[in-house]
């Protein structure tokens, strides 16, 4: 394995399953304490322009592409992209596209994040269907804007939020722990 390959880059064993969210997606081997970094999302990085001209050509889907700034997206790589959406997820997209732990992962939980919580307020557009069977699901995922305001000040307290989404939602940037 070389040392670009981002599976090398992961403190934890990581690995491709069949997902009763939907497809395939990611699993710990490892116990994964709250606050630690699972992985780094990466990928061809453009605007949205730039995005939208890999769709056109069949490249990614219109799923693919992480928001990390206001016109900034990562067209995500196979393994990142195989991290499936919940609405009530154990992990989070912060700084840029860091992947950390929301809460303590048990070995052969899904690792999974709150897409929406990546998808910038002007995104209205963006809407996925979920079916993730947490008691919270909201059936319909879109973007930052229509996560429950509840939910989005656990995110926002905990510091599991992007920093452009704090800066959009007109938050104080809270102090990082650790
Ligand atoms: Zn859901």
């Amino acid at each position: 394995m070389n040392r670009n390959s981002p599976l090398k880059a992961a403190r934890f064993r990581l690995y491709s399953a069949p997902s009763k969210i939907g497809g395939h997606g990611i699993f710990t081997e490892d116990f994964i304490q709250k606050g630690s970094q699972i992985y780094t999302l990466t990928g061809d990085k453009g605007s949205l322009d730039y995005m939208n001209s890999l769709i056109d050509a069949g490249k990614i889907t219109v799923d693919d592409g992480l928001q990390i700034d206001s016109d900034t997206y990562i067209s995500l790589e196979p393994f990142g992209k195989s991290f499936n959406h919940c609405c009530e997820p154990n992990a989070a997209v912060v700084s840029e596209s860091d992947l950390i732990a929301a809460r303590d992962i048990l070995p052969g939980e899904e690792v999974t994040y709150d897409y929406s919580a990546t998808v910038g307020i002007e995104k209205t557009w963006w809407k996925m269907n979920c079916n993730c069977l947490a008691a919270s699901c909201r059936k319909i995922a879109s973007s930052v804007g229509t996560i429950p305001k509840h939910r989005l000040m656990y995110y926002y307290e905990n510091n599991l939020l992007l920093d452009y989404i704090v800066v959009q939602l007109n938050l104080p940037k809270l102090k990082k722990n650790g």
